[in-house]
């Protein structure tokens, strides 16, 4: 029996969870929701972690979606340093880690991801960082007013903020990444250029094609004896970069921990298999976010995304459907990134492997667009300084239209005819 009932439950104080609550609250929720989430704080954003909370120019309390007033004054119950230990989906209830055994009508399950930690020796040393959440900022911060040389591991957009972020702070910072040029596996290798080009510009040293070997501790150049710290990076290559300091920007993996001890279906990216609703294989219980492996009416099959406005999006669908409007999941995915205050770069798609690119604008001026084409139709667009070519590329993925004869106005006419 459980200790007590709610109507709904949330498991995940993240991006999701906070914006199911708000849409529950806002679509006139009648019931009792109960929101679990394991880290101290009320629900907040990531990207400001390696952007300007990292940076020092935006505090804690700006992070929050909401503080833990909002929630109380609408009736929203948040359980915060609150872990839900066992789902049961059988019996409907849910074992937190204070003991409590809660019942519930239905759920969300939004548990995000965990960062992909590296097997590589030294990676215990002292020093080498992760970043995830704002406590982990908190301590790359620290650590980096004594270092001097920090070295950033990872060619996507965590590692490429971290970089911009710790150099604009007066850190001399090295990337060392598998890729040719940073951001090209997501982006393509012309905004690759681009952003390699902008980040030595600024400074950032960049070791492209090659990868992490190990860590090593021991002597301190800059005094004297051994310490466990870390001291050197070993690439692939063999090439040895002194380090103070060590930021891994490996990516991340689907939190399915307690969704596979729950008996939820996994998906083959390892995610929570959903439904075009974002139901999971147990009637009731949608996810969301990170974690949701979903069919995808506009990707034509299933996909897992690792946007914050998608988490945003598909928590607000959740509550959507729990207020019973059942909908396929469909929102163009949405992606940001902030180098420092060097630039900003927006990108939509539905798909990260096009048969060719338009680059319209000038690259060499920083205002560009690169369009992705495949079969003929537009299927993602990164633009940097160009906001009117990503509303116009939103309409042309959504509408499917077919652009085979357009190629000049792709390249630099007029969109609005298309
Ligand atoms: C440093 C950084 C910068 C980023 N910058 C950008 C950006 O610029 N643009 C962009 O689009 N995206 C960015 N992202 C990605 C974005 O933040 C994520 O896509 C988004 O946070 C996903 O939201 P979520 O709710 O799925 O997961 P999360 O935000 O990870 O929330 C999941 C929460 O669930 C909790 N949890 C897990 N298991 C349990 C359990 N059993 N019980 C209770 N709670 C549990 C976790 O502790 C966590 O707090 C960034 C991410 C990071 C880490």
């Amino acid at each position: 029996m459980p200790d007590r009932n709610v109507d709904a439950l949330i498991v995940g104080g993240g991006a999701a969870g906070a914006a199911c609550a708000e849409a529950l609250h806002e679509g006139g929720f009648g019931g009792a929701v109960l929101l679990v989430g394991r880290e101290p704080d009320p629900p907040y954003e990531r990207p400001p972690a390696s952007k300007g909370y990292l940076a020092g120019t935006q505090d804690r309390d700006a992070c929050l979606f909401h503080d833990a007033a909002w929630y109380s004054q609408r009736s929203i119950e948040l359980a915060s340093r609150t872990s839900v230990m066992r789902l049961d989906t059988a019996a409907r209830t849910a074992t937190l880690s204070n003991k409590e055994v809660v019942g519930f009508g239905v759920a969300l399950v939004a548990t995000g991801a965990n960062v992909r930690r590296l097997r590589v020796e030294g990676g215990q040393l002292q020093g080498v960082h992760y970043l995830r959440a704002l406590g982990n900022a908190d301590a790359i911060r620290a650590d980096a007013r004594e270092a001097e040389r920090v070295v950033v591991v990872g060619g996507s957009y965590i590692a490429c903020e971290v970089a911009a972020t710790l150099t604009a702070l007066g850190r001399h910072c090295t990337m060392v990444m598998l890729e040719d040029a940073p951001l090209s596996t997501h982006f393509g290798a012309t905004a690759g250029e681009f952003f390699g080009a902008l980040l030595r510009e600024h400074g950032v040293e960049l070791v492209t094609g090659d990868g992490l070997e190990r860590l090593e501790g021991g002597s301190d150049t800059s005094s004297s004896g051994t310490d466990d710290r870390v001291r050197r990076v070993i690439c692939a290559s063999g090439r040895e970069l002194a380090a103070d300091m060590v930021v891994m920007g490996t990516g991340a993996m689907p939190d399915v921990m307690l969704a596979r001890a729950a008996g939820l279906e996994l998906g083959e990216s390892g995610g929570v298999a959903c439904a075009a609703d974002l139901e999971t294989s147990v009637r009731g219980i949608w996810a969301a976010g990170d974690m949701c492996e979903y069919d995808s009416v506009l990707h034509g099959g299933r996909v897992r995304i690792e946007h914050h406005e998608v988490a945003r999006a598909q928590g607000a669908a959740v509550a959507a459907a729990m207020l019973g409007a059942r909908r396929p999941y469909s929102e163009l995915p949405y992606f940001w990134s902030d180098l420092s205050d060097w630039c900003t770069a927006e990108w939509v798609g539905i798909t990260e492997t096009p048969e060719r690119e338009v680059v319209r604008g000038s690259v060499q001026d920083g205002a560009f667009s690169v369009l992705q084409l495949a079969g003929g139709r537009l299927v993602a667009a990164l633009s940097v300084g160009r906001d009117e070519d990503l509303a116009h590329a939103r309409r042309l993925i959504s509408a499917r239209t077919d652009l085979s004869d357009h190629a000049a106005e792709l390249a630099g006419g007029d969109l609005d005819a298309l």
